[in-house]
Parts: C-alpha cells; structure tokens; sequence
C-alpha cells in the first residue's frame, strides 16, 4: 500500500490547485484524476480575476488569458443591457487552464495519478484508506475535490446530507472561430436557457449555453435547438450565423444540481464544486473553486504544523461558510428569476431602469481579491 501525507480526489481546478499548494508547502501529495489531461470540460470559462492574487504567489498565473471587463446581457427579445465589471476578468479554456495547473502541480512535486478513479474510502483511526483503480493507498489526510456529479460524494455522505433534486438543465458547450468584442462577456437569453458567448486563448470563442431539457425534447435535439430555438434571440441568430465550429461535436453536460451541500463529510472537507455549486449565471464557480483549495491549504498547513489535525475539517467548515455561503445563497436566488423561459422581459426593463441592480448582483456572486497566508511571508 502506497503512503502520503495528503489524498486529492479530483483534477479538475480545485484538487489540482490544492495539490500545487500543498506541494509548495512540502506536502506529500498524491491526486487521483480519473480522466488525462488536457481534456474539454462544459464550462462558461469565464474566470474571476478575485483569485488572481493567489495564483501569483503560486507561480500559476495563466499567461495566455483574455480579459474581459465588460458584460453585455440581452432578453430573449433582443433588449439589451450592458455594465462595465467591477472587477476584470479572464476568458481561459479548461482544456488549458486545467492542463497548465496540473503541469504546475507536477512541477511542484505533487504525483498525479491520471485515468485513475477512486472508487471506495475507508477512514481509519488515522487517516483513511483510499481504493482506486489503481490500487491502494494511505494517507493522514483526504480532500474531497470530484466535481459536481460524483457517485463517490453520494457514497461519503450521510443519506441526509445528500443533495436532493436535479436540476432539469443541461450544459452545453462548443469552441468556435467568430469575430466578437474580446473585452466583452455575453449572455444572451432565449426561451428556457441562456447562453454564454466569450473570447478565450488561442482566437477561439467559447460558446457555452444551459438549456431546461424539455426544450431540448421538443426541439428534437442540440442541432434543433441551435436552428430554431437559439437564433429566437437576434444576438444569437447572428453569432451562430458567422461562428465557424472548432469541436466536432459540443460536450454535455446534466444531473447536476444548485442545491444546498455541505463541505465536510466523515472528517473529508470538500473543495470546489462537491461542497457547493453555484449558478453559472454568476459566473464564478471556478474562482470559488480556485479559492477553496486556498483556503483547506493554508488551514490544513496551520493544523498540521501545530499538530492539531483533527480539528481541520471543523475548522475549514468554519471557514468555508464564511466566503461562501452567501454566495451560494445569492445564486440559488438567482436561479428561479432566470426561471425555465429564460431571463424575462420584464426582468430585463428593471435591470435596464435600474442599472445599480446589475452591478449589485455582481457583486453579491463575486469575492474580494484573495491571497492565502504562508509562513514566512
Ligand atoms: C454549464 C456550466 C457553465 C459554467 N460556466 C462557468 C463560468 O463561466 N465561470 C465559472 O467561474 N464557473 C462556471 N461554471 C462552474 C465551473 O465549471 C465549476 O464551478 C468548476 O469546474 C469547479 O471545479 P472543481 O474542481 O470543483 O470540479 P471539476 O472541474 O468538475 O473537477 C472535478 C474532477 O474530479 C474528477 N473526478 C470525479 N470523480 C472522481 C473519482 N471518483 N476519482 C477520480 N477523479 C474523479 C473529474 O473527472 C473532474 O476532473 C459552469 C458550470 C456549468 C455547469
């Protein structure tokens, strides 16, 4: 049985940037990744620039992203509303970002153990006993990073902790060549969904929508929706009319859900996505994601180094309520005024008499910038 300090179930931004982190710290640590890398995921990738304090002091700041600073959303009308953001953004692909995080971690000295699932965890008296498809490992302590829809984080949960319902969208996502303003993020609403369109590394254009699955039955499919329904929308019609596609076919993406979750499980905390999902409206679960990791490495380091592990996980569930909790609620709120037809016209005219609102909500879904204690700095 293989031995380390740390566990990461998880490649995706949050085990991976854990796994950096921890590995600067003079961790031992292991991550399980049950896909290779690079690799496309259903993602907006729109990345808030909140975490790009932290990824400067990891050495990992991108150096391909575009940035974006202003947002531009429309009605399923057409009408149009537009906000400078608060707070700059990146426009970055997973396929690189994930990929360059991982090379980073691989660097630091983390062992990533690729096209590896984890499929049961033993906790023990110290530690846990992981088992994987790869065999079996031990390690003193375990981060629960696999994403939204994982059957293991069903498995590690109390049946009461389990969250309940799915939501009826689907995520839909597909790389294009077009001409669009690089500055800026688009959503564009259309009856039952909205759609995402911004640039990202490479002069590739990210077009990314979720979609209440009825829609997707009535109009006989993804190739139905994006003749038919899409173009419904006038900003739309005209993209998808100049897009040249760069993907074959587009990613999918369902069975996921936006309800309540909760960061800690049999003593596992749990980073990104599998401790809480936000509405990608709000267009930042991959910042929180980002973020969290921050947060469980430097408490984790704190707890170690004082030799009180056993109130990390308490103390991250601390921690995590405090910068994400009201986020999380803010987006559940979100949720039904996008409702199953798509942001309405009225919603629309208040936000466009009211533009305050737009910024408001803005900075409700979004943090202040974040950096994580060191020792020594
Ligand atoms: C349609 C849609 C659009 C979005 N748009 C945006 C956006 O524009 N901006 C933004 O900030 N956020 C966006 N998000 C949210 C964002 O994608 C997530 O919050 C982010 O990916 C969370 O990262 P993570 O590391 O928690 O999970 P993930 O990136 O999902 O990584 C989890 C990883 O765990 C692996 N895994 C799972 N189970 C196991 C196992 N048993 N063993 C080994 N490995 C396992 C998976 O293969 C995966 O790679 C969007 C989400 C959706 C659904």
């Amino acid at each position: 049985m293989e031995q380390f300090e740390v566990g990461i179930i998880g490649g995706g931004l949050a085990g991976l940037t854990a796994a950096l982190d921890l590995s600067q710290r003079g961790y031992e640590v292991v991550l399980w990744e049950k896909q290779g890398f690079p690799h496309h995921k259903v993602c907006g990738e729109f990345l808030s620039t909140e975490i790009a304090p932290y990824l400067k002091q990891l050495g990992a700041q991108p150096p391909s992203a575009i940035a974006i600073e202003h947002l531009r959303l429309s009605a399923p009308s057409g009408a149009i509303a537009e906000a400078k953001l608060d707070m700059p953004s990146w426009g970055i692909s997973r396929y690189y970002l994930d990929h360059f995080l991982a090379q980073k971690a691989q660097a630091a000295g983390a062992l990533l153990r690729t096209k590896v699932s984890v499929e049961k965890v033993a906790p023990q008296k110290s530690g846990f006993q992981v088992h994987t498809t790869d065999g079996l490992y031990h390690c003193q302590v375990l981060l629960g990073a696999m994403g939204k829809r994982s059957a293991l984080e069903r498995a590690l949960r109390s049946p009461e902790t389990i969250p309940p319902q799915k939501t009826p969208f689907l995520g839909i996502k597909r790389h294009y060549r077009a001409s669009i303003p690089l500055d800026t993020v688009q959503l564009h609403n259309f009856p039952g969904g909205y759609a995402g369109i911004s640039a990202v590394e490479g002069g590739r254009v990210n077009f990314c929508y979720l979609i209440d699955q009825k829609q997707l039955q009535r109009y006989g499919g993804v190739a139905g929706v994006e003749a038919r329904l899409l173009p419904q929308n006038p900003h739309l019609a005209q993209f998808l009319k100049q897009a040249e596609p760069l993907m074959e076919r587009p990613l999918t993406i369902s069975n996921f859900t936006f309800a309540q979750r909760y960061p800690v499980s049999q003593g596992i905390p749990f980073l990104g996505d599998t401790a809480g999902l936000i509405h990608p409206f709000c267009g930042n679960g991959m910042a929180m994601a980002i973020r969290a990791a921050g947060l469980a490495s430097e408490l984790l380091d704190i707890h170690w180094q004082a030799d009180k592990l056993n109130s990390f996980a308490g103390a991250y569930q601390a921690r995590w309520k405090r910068h994400f909790k009201r986020r999380l609620h803010f987006g559940r709120q979100v949720s039904p005024l996008l409702g199953r037809s798509g942001l309405s016209e009225w919603g629309m005219r208040l936000i466009k008499t009211s533009p305050a609102l737009l910024r408001y909500g803005l900075r409700q879904a979004h943090g202040s910038p974040f950096s994580s204690l060191r020792h020594g700095a």
